[in-house]
């Protein structure tokens, strides 16, 4: 394997999008900012698999679990996207803190069936293939499952959704839990992408560098890393085996 150097240092031109250097939070987390035809969207990695988008379009919290304290410096969300039921992804204490009133939030049939009535208000469910819109944002809910025989029973197909969201003509996608499904091979003009890696629920480095080499993202967040026992896998393997010009961003998901 050649070792490739895949990290952005600094502002950088990825065919159309400028990504903007690190800002630190005051917390000591970083962010990233990338330059779209409708402004700047900042990323603020949390945990895990959870994240912020700062966007021009509102606020959108993905899979926000944890204390609500790691999200106390953020602007509150507009809107909460939740792939899954899994509480590394959807845990109803953080989002009983973070939704407010007015906030509207996506998720999974399965999810919606289970919230507790005070989280009802604002919500809405769209299933694989659906698609939903909020705002300037289109959303577009993708298949997010294992193929893997001994693995089926974490993701069953059909289940849980990953997500498209596209502003102004950026296009993020947003992995959820899945292996590496025909449906994100087949992606097309994704700017920006959060991939998960760990086993045994998910795919491992080499499945998700294949899969990602596949649909050509301009830039490409490794997340969900950490595994069982010995299943978690290394970003940095990740981001060695992907093509030129596809650009891996490591966040600081595990601190
Ligand atoms: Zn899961
Ligand atoms: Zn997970």
């Amino acid at each position: 394997m050649t070792t490739r150097r895949t990290f952005l240092a600094g502002t950088a031109a990825l065919g159309g999008i400028t990504m903007i250097p690190y800002a630190l939070r005051a917390d000591g987390h970083s962010a990233d900012a990338f330059e779209t035809a409708g402004g700047v969207i900042t990323i603020y990695p949390i945990s895990h698999a959870s994240f912020v988008m700062d966007t021009p379009a509102g606020v959108i919290y993905n899979d926000p679990v944890g204390e609500a304290s790691a999200y106390a410096d953020l602007p509150p969300a507009d809107l909460i996207m939740i792939t899954h039921k899994h509480g590394d992804h959807y845990k109803p204490e953080t989002l009983e803190a973070l939704k407010g009133a007015d906030a509207q939030m996506i998720t999974n049939p399965e999810v919606l069936g289970m919230l507790p009535d005070s989280l009802k208000s604002n919500t809405s469910a769209i299933g694989n293939g659906e698609s939903a819109s909020f705002g300037d944002v289109g959303i577009q809910a993708l298949p997010a499952h294992n193929l893997t025989e001994e693995r089926l029973n974490f993701h069953p197909p059909g289940r849980d959704n990953g997500y498209v969201l596209d502003m102004f003509g950026f296009r993020t996608y947003i992995s959820g839990d899945t292996e590496d499904i025909p449906e994100m091979r087949a992606l097309k003009d994704i700017d920006l992408a959060f991939v998960c890696m760990n086993l045994p629920f998910t795919m491992d480095v080499n499945a998700a560098a294949s899969a990602v080499n596949e649909f050509a993202p301009k830039v490409v967040y490794p997340y969900h890393y950490r595994g069982r026992d010995n299943g978690t896998q290394d970003p940095m393997e990740f981001a060695n085996q992907l093509a030129d010009g596809i650009n891996a961003k490591m966040g600081p998901w595990y601190g």
